[in-house]
């Protein structure tokens, strides 16, 4: 290794600053999302299946809730605009500016060259937990999503429930076309409900064990209209292993809520993003 300079310690010692102050990021009206949520009337609802995945629709203006029905559970959630796949969360732009987990009136962030709300979190029953002694924390923009490729460098198996696998199962089901077609769309998730962080000494992404418990949900409000499919992570809590049929698995519920049209007034989802796309030229 490189000696370290002789004003190494004063390099380190330099303050840092936050890269995205959210100051003036579009922010939520929560005070009228508050009001809607006081008047939703269920529209449907999909039961994901252990180690499988479910897709859902969700109108712009309407509500989804993602619920722990029979166990401990974590989620991989991807979003699309219903309309246009192309445009899909943003999980490293999240990140970006909300931080490695996100909550209740936060929002996940949709992919270049449209860069604007998706959703809005309007709930999250796990908000309470915060930050533990570990730096680990619930609902991480920071995981990808469990996937057969890095299983199979890191084992050398063959594993097909991961939830990148059961993502784009469900998607290719959805739109009706063959898995290799619809993969290319599955992209880096939010992890609900899980638990993690990275460990101080070296940095390392880590998981433990769900402090979801049944009864728990996070509800969202649909920005934009949504094409989502969700995977029952065969991690189950994941408290130990994932990428096998070891964990303890079960379902999770999707559910869909219409607001009363009254109380939405003449809300709007966001445009697309304010940029030029000339690029200087
Ligand atoms: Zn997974």
């Amino acid at each position: 290794m490189n000696p370290p300079p002789s004003d190494a310690e004063d390099r380190r010692a330099v303050a840092p600053v936050i890269c995205y102050p959210v100051e003036t990021l579009p922010a939520p009206d929560m005070a009228l999302l508050d009001r809607a949520r006081g008047t939703l009337t269920k529209t449907g609802e999909v039961v994901v299946p252990p180690r499988d995945a479910a897709t859902f629709t969700v109108p712009a203006g309407h509500f989804f809730r993602i619920s722990s029905v029979e166990g401990s559970q974590v989620g991989d959630l991807n979003l699309w605009n219903a309309n246009d796949l192309s445009e899909r969360f943003y999980s490293g732009k999240t990140r970006a500016l909300h931080g490695t987990h996100i909550t209740r009136g936060q929002r996940m962030w949709s992919s270049f060259s449209a860069m604007r709300a998706m959703a809005t979190i309007t709930h999250d029953s796990l908000e309470w937990y915060g930050m533990d002694e570990f730096g680990g924390s619930v609902h991480d923009v920071i995981g990808t999503r469990c996937d057969p490729y890095t299983h199979n460098l890191l084992s050398g198996g063959q594993y097909h429930y991961c939830c990148h696998s059961n993502l784009t199962r469900a998607l290719a089901d959805h739109l009706g076309v063959p898995l290799a077609e619809a993969e290319p769309h599955v992209h880096d998730v939010l992890n609900v409900f899980m638990c993690t962080g990275f460990t101080r000494d070296t940095g390392q992404y880590f998981m433990k064990a769900s402090p979801v418990r049944v009864g728990d949900s996070l509800e969202f409000f649909a920005e934009i209209d949504l094409l989502g499919a969700l995977s029952a992570c065969p991690g189950g809590d994941c408290s130990t292993v994932h990428s096998s049929d070891q964990a303890q698995c079960y379902p999770l519920l999707v559910e869909t809520f219409a607001p009363d049209a009254a109380v939405m007034g003449d809300w709007q989802g966001p445009p697309l993003n304010g940029y030029d796309r000339s690029h200087g030229v």
